[in-house]
């Protein structure tokens, strides 16, 4: 299992190529694009999807927002997964999520909270699928991006027009035509 900037999990993967990092970081940076002037509306919709990972490095932080004891956040709020990676216990809302739709621990929410949802797993690998393969349709790779939402239908309006830019920088550094 490869891991690409610390937390893109390249399951099958031993190691990354420097011709595969290369092709990551295009990707990584058309994800990044979107990260100055991110339009979050707290519409509060994201906070419905399962598999919040938090990382160990968050858990006092955010058990502390919550105003939790650790002890007690550790055992009611964090499942462990069966490749050692930790989640937010599933709820539907996250239990965070006030009934103003404002996350309670906003500040110190986790990282993927911060990042979605140009920078989670799915969205990179789709964005890194298209820039590979410049036949692929980055608006079908996607479609499981609810266009509703206020931030993935500004992704999904402009997403093409980044992979573009991605695949040409690509082509000038491979050749490829
Ligand atoms: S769905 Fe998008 S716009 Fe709504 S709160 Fe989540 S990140 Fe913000
Ligand atoms: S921690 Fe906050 S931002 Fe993250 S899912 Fe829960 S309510 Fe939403």
């Amino acid at each position: 299992m490869a891991v690409y900037r610390g937390k893109y999990v390249l399951r099958g993967l031993g190691k990354i190529t420097p011709e595969m990092e290369a092709d990551l970081d295009l990707a990584y940076g058309v994800c990044m694009e979107y990260k100055d002037g991110f339009p979050c509306e707290m519409c509060g919709r994201c906070c419905h999807q399962p598999n919040i990972v938090i990382l160990p490095e968050e858990v006092d932080r955010v058990s502390r927002a919550a105003g939790i004891p650790l002890h007690i956040f550790v055992k009611d709020n964090l499942v462990r997964t069966s490749d050692g990676r930790m989640l937010l216990r599933k709820t539907d809302p996250c239990a965070f999520l006030g009934p103003d739709n404002r996350c309670g621990v906003w500040k110190d929410r986790p990282e993927i909270c911060r990042d979605f949802p140009y920078g989670v797993s799915m969205f990179m690998s789709r964005v890194y699928m298209a820039v590979v393969d410049g036949s692929a349709d980055i608006l079908g790779l996607t479609d499981y991006m609810d266009e509703s939402w206020p931030c993935t239908g500004v992704i999904r309006s402009s997403i093409s027009e980044k992979v573009d830019e991605a695949r040409a920088i690509r082509r000038e550094r491979t050749g490829a035509q």
